[in-house]
């Protein structure tokens, strides 16, 4: 059983109670988190407040330092954290799973150090000089979600330390453990109070709604539902927090008509099913041209029957299960919904426990709840179009844009059609590939701001300019 507690201030805490936290494989409880409330939360915060006096003061090369040491403790136990994440998230340990996802973690976290925000010289003559300069701003509360729980806190520590901020982090009550014993881990190596972490079931106390509204919090990056990351915009608003808000997509994917329906299909395949189809970037939809719909089906649900779902700790598995009721539930009834207006071309009705298989449904159209919901599961629309015009203004017939991709074999159609989708990312003849050297965040409602690269570290800062 694992019982990792809160830190705060550089001490365990663990609360007046707990909650059970399962394996979505199994459904056995493998591990107790603390039930933390209002008093947690205000001395988490206040321990990180009192932390950024001394941390904030750090030369910036110090502040490279202590993230590079936060990479080689990511890397030093990145085996202990992709177990921890594969038994509360599901995902399996090989493949694109929690091994991946460590790996991706220490890779990501060396990066983040590395980036720098020098002082920039606007002006300087005769009349006078002009610096702008960045100034971390205090306490950043960072809330995840339950997809990829040890990845999305890196994104979200990581760039608040290196600029300068102390953090207060709050995992989703799916997946606390890996988290929790993450910030454990980051006492032996960053002072106390520097980053801090809370928990709760979301029932008796909702602490991520508490550190929107919390006075001493000055930013709040959120990676979560359109639903939430509102909630989280308006209770920001009275203290004019800073946002960087990574919410839901419904990312097209476009196959052209000159497109290769067997090169693509592993893409296509694992563009869509990456992590179960539960990433916020993940192809959810999949137009096809009418000319080659029947073969990119064939050979996408050829390869799609080769990959092993299975129990996340059995080394062959390479799909999971979902990681929970609420969007097991949700996934049941868009695909039962689907079925009755398009044609399964594999998988179609629900697993034992929360084991969906891979489903892939044909003739929809937009309109119907699995084209335009965001699935986040195990299942891809497909939609068959004769127009590419018509393809492109379907994908565009989105309230999210997050992510989309083009497939073909003629680079300069592709690029073309690319740039005409309403998206932060769009790649060609892959989809999702994020990586760090590139800002990554959605238009529309997908979210507010980006992260990565230096123009997601300034998001982490003011500006303040001095007139010398
Ligand atoms: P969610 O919005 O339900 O929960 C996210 C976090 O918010 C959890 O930690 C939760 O405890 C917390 N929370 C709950 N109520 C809150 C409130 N009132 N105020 C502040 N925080 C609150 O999302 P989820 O179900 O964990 O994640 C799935 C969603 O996240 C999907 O829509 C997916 O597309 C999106 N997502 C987006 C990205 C991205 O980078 N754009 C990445 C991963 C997931």
């Amino acid at each position: 059983m694992h019982q990792p507690a809160m830190t705060i201030g550089g001490s365990a805490v663990r609360g007046a109670s707990h909650f059970e936290v399962r394996n979505p494989s199994t459904g056995e409880v493998i591990g107790l988190a603390p039930n933390g409330g209002q008093a947690e939360l205000d001395a988490a915060v206040a321990a990180a407040h009192r932390a950024f006096q001394g941390w904030s003061r750090q030369s910036d090369e110090e502040l490279a330092q202590a993230c590079r040491a936060v990479a080689e403790k990511i890397q030093a136990h990145a085996e202990e954290l992709a177990l921890l994440t594969t038994l509360e998230q599901g995902k399996p340990l090989n493949g694109l799973g929690s091994r991946w996802e460590l790996g991706a973690a220490a890779a990501w976290a060396s990066h983040t150090a590395s980036l720098q925000l020098p002082v920039q010289v606007l002006q300087d003559d005769a009349a006078g000089r002009v610096e702008l300069h960045r100034k971390p701003l205090g306490v950043v509360g960072s809330i995840t979600p339950w997809n990829f729980p040890a990845l999305i806190a890196v994104w979200h520590v990581l760039p608040a330390l290196r600029s300068g901020n102390t953090v207060v982090i709050k995992p989703s009550p799916y997946t606390p453990l890996a988290t929790l014993r993450w910030v454990e881990l980051l006492g032996e190596v960053l002072p106390p109070g520097v980053v801090n972490s809370v928990s709760c079931d979301d029932r008796s106390s909702n602490l991520g709604a508490a550190m929107s509204a919390h006075p001493l919090i000055r930013k709040i990056v959120f990676t979560g539902s359109c639903a939430t990351g509102q909630r989280v915009m308006q209770s920001a608003a009275a203290t004019m927090k800073r946002l960087t808000l990574e919410l839901g997509g419904n990312d097209a994917g476009i196959v052209l008509p000159d497109a290769d329906p067997k090169a693509i299909a592993e893409g296509l395949f694992w563009g869509a099913f990456i992590n179960n189809g539960q990433t916020c970037a993940a192809m959810k939809r999949l137009y096809v041209h009418e000319r080659i719909h029947d073969d990119v089906c064939e050979h996408l649900v050829a390869y799609a029957r080769r990959v092993p779902m299975g129990d996340g700790l059995d080394e062959r598995s390479q799909l999971g299960p979902v990681q929970n009721r609420m969007q097991f539930d949700k996934v049941a009834r868009l695909v039962a919904d689907a079925r009755k207006k398009g044609s399964v071309l594999l998988g179609g009705e629900p697993g034992a426990g929360l084991f969906f298989p891979a489903t892939i449904i044909a003739g929809l159209n937009n309109g119907d709840a699995l084209v335009d919901e965001e699935q986040f599961g195990p299942a891809l629309p497909v939609i068959r179009y004769s127009d590419v015009e018509d393809a492109i203004a379907a994908a565009n017939d989105s309230p999210n844009g997050l992510g989309g991709s083009v497939w073909s074999s003629d680079p300069v159609q592709a690029r073309r059609v690319a740039m005409r989708m309403e998206c932060g990312s769009v790649w060609i003849n892959k989809h999702g590939m994020i990586q760090p050297n590139a800002p990554f965040g959605g238009t529309k409602a997908s979210g507010l701001g980006v992260e990565f690269t230096e123009d997601g570290l300034r998001e982490y800062t003011d500006a303040q300019v001095l007139f010398a």
